[in-house]
């Protein structure tokens, strides 16, 4: 276990021993810099850093902008902005939501040390984690299937599970032109288990899971893209408003956390590249795709068949082929980022 290895100082255990885990707080005490630490305060048990310092140890620029209500990390390439109490950061505008609200004391805006682990850092810095994982094996898991035909929109003739397989197969393509290796759950109208997925998945030693979906709501206006990396522990899913003593739990696939971060934050950026939004962001939920698999993964809902515009864009194989084409733009971006870090 990623951790449990590591030289524990005793003096770096107290600011964060109400983590209540050994390993995670070995870990944070590994990654996050002695100069960080000393400006942490505690709220309710957590520990928050000074997002002035933060964006320092990045080489950013740190200022509020006029009003006081959004404070902002900025260097040449990223701007990441950060309002006051909230559970979402804007990074080069992509909304990210956090484990916690950000803190306001004193002038200062603070953000919890967990997201700083497990946002910023996978992002920013992913070089600082241990046991980069290779990148040649993608499973591409189309969601739904057989008896269970997802959401649908009966006006445009849509079904998700046939959307879902059919871009998953445009994607197999263009993955295996750039020479990944691809493994598909299925290829074919049938219908497998969420369990089953991920364990063809872990059976297959893939390095990369990859789970595509589309959305549908009651509302009719309802419509963008969005894609999930599984919860950290001891964080809430982002539908959630606080943990709760069920999110204490562990999940094999949070071993994977910072690469679940990287992944699920180039496929969402080169989605609304790619298609033009609307940005729904990058979210955290555990689905049970992504809670057992023994590698990094991201689920992502590729639009909303409830959505008119879009149900009548998704009939159209050349849409659906730019929906192909972004999704592995993102995962070429993240094999980029993967072999800098070499
Ligand atoms: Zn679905």
């Amino acid at each position: 276990m990623r951790g449990s290895a590591l030289p524990v100082k005793v003096g770096q255990f107290v600011s964060c021993i109400l983590f209540q885990s050994l390993a995670l707080c070995t870990a944070l005490s590994f990654c996050v810099p002695t100069a960080l630490q000393a400006r942490q305060i505690q709220v309710d048990g957590q520990p928050y850093m000074d997002l002035a310092i933060v964006g320092k140890s990045f080489g950013m620029q740190t200022y509020w902008l006029k009003g006081y209500k959004t404070f902002r990390l900025r260097s040449q390439w990223t701007t990441i902005d950060f309002g006051k109490n909230r559970r979402v950061l804007e990074l080069n505008e992509l909304p990210i939501y956090l484990g916690f609200p950000t803190v306001e004391s004193n002038g200062q805006l603070f953000l919890a040390a967990a997201d700083y682990k497990q946002v910023l850092q996978p992002i920013l810095t992913p070089q600082v984690f241990r046991s980069r994982p290779a990148i040649q094996r993608v499973v591409v898991d189309a969601g739904h299937g057989g008896k269970d035909s997802g959401a649908r929109n009966e006006a445009y003739g849509l079904m998700e599970k046939n959307l879902t397989l059919d871009v998953s197969l445009r994607l197999k393509g263009l993955l295996e032109r750039a020479g990944f290796e691809v493994v598909m759950t299925r290829d074919s109208d049938v219908y497998l288990s969420l369990q089953q997925r991920a364990q063809m998945a872990n059976r297959a030693q893939a390095d990369l899971f990859v789970s595509l979906h589309f959305n549908a709501a009651g509302s009719s206006t309802a419509s963008g893209l969005e894609s999930f990396a599984l919860t950290p522990q001891y964080q809430a899913s982002s539908k959630y408003p606080r943990p709760t003593t069920r999110d204490s739990k562990r999940y094999p696939g949070n071993d994977y956390d910072p690469w679940n971060a990287l992944i699920t934050y180039h496929v969402e950026r080169a989605l609304v590249q790619g298609l033009g939004g609307p940005d729904r962001g990058m979210k955290r939920a555990r689905w049970a795709v992504l809670k057992d698999l023994n590698c990094p993964g991201v689920l992502t809902e590729l639009g909303f068949v409830s959505h008119a515009n879009t149900a009548k864009k998704l009939r159209s194989p050349a849409f659906r082929q730019e929906i192909a084409q972004s999704l592995f733009e993102g995962i070429a971006a993240y094999r980029k980022r993967l072999q800098r870090i070499q």
